[in-house]
């Protein structure tokens, strides 16, 4: 770091720090100027060897001059020939890149397409496997950069494209895959062609097929979309109970939130590492949480949670995960608040809390934490069970109105496409009228939570109640408002206090001494509390 920054950095630490965050990236050798816009991904399936045969066409769009290359994610499998335009190209691998020299000049603003040839038996990302019923399979499971192990990509989710399987396989399998069904043609060596076209961009974490027999029931329409079910025809009675309130969850997302961003929805059984991975229009869930009890309600109302956030909007740099994670998390919770009531909500909601706390590991490390280098290590209780409670806690700083509103604003801006931490504090900032950035210093940048210990005393001459508050943990003080609640029988008196400072006072003038007085009863802030009558 030069030094002139250096000293800046000292003078003045917090405007610096929000700047670095804005500019922070993950590593990923990005290329700015490729854009990928669609994928052709064609590939033959023998499940006997777990071989595949493929080619995938990849169109990009030029957005700098003088691009004389593409590098794409594509460690292992042979490659059998490129080509440009058509026209077959020179490559080289190195580093777990296939590195295609163009051999034409693009303008800012041209398309141009590779594509690549290529067999074997991908190590990652494409499982051949025997389900629990010991019938064959073939599921993808991209997340976070496993992709690359079956498909050439620019594996990352800064860069989103639409994308196409065409899927020849034995005809015993149904293939399900994002987007729309556009054919299937049964041949008579056995094969089957399968069709899935997805129109709209999605991460190419997200871009999967499944392969085996299902049971495949349309559920009906919700949120202006179908509901597929496609499950292991063994586990058809459980599948339908366990996927619970699909429908309804849907449903609550698209009036909520904004329109769904997909052609359908399937909910798939599958073999996925996951207990549920939330593949764009294609939810794999783990065929082990299949028990006919409606459990898996919860993972469902998550994922489909996560078409939205994650999916539609995603982080354009992996550390900015939370705005996946802790969105489908809060969000999750948020349709069994509509269905079931506030206290199961806040039941899930203490729940998470109880979770980050309990991981001292999560505790001491902020929510951006640019330091994880290991991607599977960024699926941490910062990036869900805090994530959720960092949306919890905005929503009670700036209003249910303001939030939701700003909430549909932001996925109306971002649809589609990428965001940043930054993207979505300026939204909900338009709609609460008012500045956000500490409240995303101190809850994302910062690690931690506020340790409150409160004592009250009464006063019976002067009528008074004298409130202190100190926050007793280490490093960052918290600034939030704080719900106050003097209780007398069946009346309460709500006051509200800010508590920013490491130890403050508050007076209350009231009728008479209350009964009992409560600090945040409705558990809208992240915190431990001690509170006593002095
Ligand atoms: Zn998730």
């Amino acid at each position: 770091m030069p030094k002139k920054t250096a000293r800046l950095l000292s003078a003045l630490p917090l405007l610096l720090c929000l700047f670095a965050h804005a500019q922070a990236r993950d590593d990923y050798p990005r290329q700015p100027g490729l854009d990928a816009q669609q994928y052709r991904i064609r590939l033959d399936i023998y499940d006997a060897n777990g071989e595949i045969k493929g080619e995938t066409e990849i169109v990009f769009a030029v957005r700098a001059e003088n691009v004389r290359e593409v590098a794409l994610d594509f460690p292992e499998l042979n490659v059998d020939g490129v080509s440009e335009q058509g026209r077959p190209a020179k490559f080289t691998r190195e580093g777990g890149r296939l590195r295609i020299a163009l051999a034409d000049t693009y303008k800012v603003g041209d398309l141009f397409n590779v594509s690549v040839s290529y067999h074997g038996a991908p190590t990652d990302g494409l499982y051949f496997k025997r389900n629990k019923f010991s019938d064959r399979t073939v599921f993808a499971d991209n997340w976070p950069d496993r992709a690359r192990h079956w498909f050439p990509s620019i594996d990352h989710p800064s860069d989103k494209a639409k994308v196409e399987f065409f899927i020849d396989a034995p005809a015993r399998y149904d293939v399900v895959a994002n987007g729309e069904l556009v054919e299937t043609t049964s041949r008579q060596d056995g094969t089957r062609l399968t069709h899935w076209r997805e129109s709209v961009p999605v991460p190419v974490y997200c871009m999967v097929f499944g392969a085996t027999e299902f049971a495949v029931v349309n559920a009906g329409a919700a949120g202006g979309t179908n509901l597929w079910h496609y499950l292991y025809p063994k586990d058809r009675d459980r599948g339908l109970t366990d996927h619970g309130r699909a429908l309804r969850i849907l449903d609550f997302y698209a009036g909520l939130v904004g329109p769904y961003p997909y052609e359908k929805l399937a909910l798939v059984e599958s073999s996925t590492r996951f207990g549920g991975m939330e593949n764009s229009s294609n939810i794999f869930f783990d065929e082990n949480s299949y028990d006919g009890t409606g459990e898996l309600e919860g993972t469902v109302a998550h994922e489909i949670a996560h078409q939205w956030f994650g999916d539609s909007v995603t982080e354009s740099d992996w550390h900015h995960l939370w705005l996946s994670e802790g969105f489908a998390t809060y969000f999750g919770a948020l349709f069994y608040e509509r269905a079931d009531g506030r206290d199961r909500f806040v039941r899930l909601m203490l729940e998470n809390k109880e979770r980050y706390m309990k991981d001292a590991g999560a505790v001491a490390r902020p929510v951006y934490d640019p330091q994880v280098k290991d991607l599977f290590k960024l699926l941490n209780r910062n990036n869900y069970q805090k994530g959720a409670w960092v949306l919890h806690m905005l929503r009670r700083v700036v209003g249910d109105e303001k939030f939701f509103a700003g909430v549909r604003d932001y996925y109306r801006t971002y649809r589609d496409g990428n965001a940043l931490t930054e993207d979505f504090r300026r939204v909900m900032e338009l709609h609460y009228g008012k500045p956000l950035d500490w409240f995303f210093q101190e809850w994302i940048y910062e690690p931690g939570f506020p340790a409150y210990e409160a004592a009250w005393k009464w006063d019976e001459p002067s009528k008074s109640l004298k409130l202190k508050v100190r926050q007793t943990q280490p490093g960052t003080l918290f600034r939030m408002p704080l719900d106050v609640e003097f209780r007398e029988g069946d009346d309460a008196q709500r006051e509200v206090v800010e508590v920013n400072g490491r130890e403050q006072t508050f007076d209350f003038k009231l009728k008479a001494k209350p009964q009992s007085v409560a600090l945040d009863p409705d558990e809208w802030v992240l915190k431990t509390l001690k509170l006593k009558e002095e």
